[in-house]
């Protein structure tokens, strides 16, 4: 039988009700929600690594979880997590996942406390992905609501859904049927591995949007901690022109992501010309995101810095990994 090792971090899938008539708060541990499956057709060495809603989640707590899972030597790995951030784990391991050892990150939408509860079905479908050869060599996956999803482009859609995952423009993966997992499209070649070192300071995301005269962006991209900035750009990549302003102030000595907020679609390069379009913050020395939303596109930038990355190589990482191919 398969050996799966399964980590669990916390989330909706961990969660029941305090006490009666309270909020859900993280009370289950991994070997609560293995116990809950009856008999499997794999053996999961399961750990407990954290307890916490995944609005908490940060990189040491992912590195140790990345850590754990390769030390087991499994054939498949498993990590749950709350729903809210799980896009961005599922691409922060997948940047840095050495293996051809599937990693499928799953959690619910319903806590043990509702009615119909999804984490049972959810971590079953998990295990059966992680479990089954053909996943090999994919990174990082994910599977909530029966659809397989890679990492590159899953992202919560909806707030309380079952369907809240969507990889829209792609489209998922996959799909389980009958425990057993289909795959639709083959994996496109998997990047370099990129793992990151120092992660201390900032990259935030700064939203562009109507009234925007710029004092946001200046007033985040002056504080010290500052790392590098990504823009959640209004549609292909375009900002105010005061942004615009600030902008070219900040490129010479910051790093400056640029992405589309609108949740689908990538950045364009050489279609508008105003100033604040994506060609004049091209020209300005700017870095599109590509197909990478702004969340994604703050992972990689900070996995980026926190590699030691030079100027170029991020504009280089960027065009790799932004890109389809
Ligand atoms: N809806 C979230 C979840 O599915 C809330 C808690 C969290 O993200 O940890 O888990």
């Amino acid at each position: 039988m398969p050996l799966i090792a399964l980590a669990t971090l916390g989330g909706t899938i961990s969660m029941a009700p305090a006490d009666a008539g309270g909020g859900a708060v993280p009370r289950l541990g991994a070997a609560d929600l293995l116990g809950g499956l009856g008999d499997l057709p794999m053996d999961v060495l399961a750990e407990t690594l954290a307890g916490i809603g995944s609005a908490s989640m940060d990189f040491a707590t992912l590195m140790r979880c990345r850590d754990w899972g390769l030390r087991q030597d499994a054939d498949g790995f498993v990590v749950v997590q709350g729903t809210d951030t799980l896009e961005e784990t599922a691409y922060f391991l997948d940047l840095g996942w050495p293996s051809e050892i599937p990693v499928v990150v799953t959690g619910a939408m319903r806590n043990s406390g509702l009615f119909s509860p999804d984490g049972p079905a959810n971590l079953r479908n998990a295990l059966t992905v992680a479990a089954d050869p053909r996943s090999r060599g994919r990174g990082v996956l994910v599977t909530l609501n029966d659809d397989v999803h890679a990492a590159r482009w899953v992202r919560k859609a909806h707030s309380s859904h079952l369907d809240a995952f969507s990889s829209a423009p792609a489209g998922p993966l996959g799909m389980v049927v009958e425990n057993a997992v289909h795959y639709f499209h083959p994996s496109p070649p998997r990047p370099p591995v990129l793992t990151g070192g120092d992660f201390g300071g900032l990259v935030p995301v700064v939203e562009a949007g109507l009234d925007d005269s710029g004092a946001v962006l200046s007033s985040v991209a002056a504080q010290p901690e500052v790392r590098g900035v990504v823009i959640a750009a209004t549609g292909a990549g375009h900002v105010s022109s005061g942004t615009a302003d600030v902008i070219a102030r900040l490129v010479p000595s910051l790093p400056v992501v640029v992405a589309s907020r609108t949740g689908a679609g990538p950045t364009l390069r050489s279609t508008y010309g105003f100033h604040g379009s994506e060609s004049s913050l091209i020209a300005m020395g700017a870095t599109m995101a590509g197909w990478l939303d702004a969340r994604k596109a703050r992972i990689l930038l900070h996995t980026l810095l926190a590699a030691g990355a030079a100027r170029d190589d991020i504009e280089r990482e960027f065009r790799a990994r932004g890109d389809l191919d």
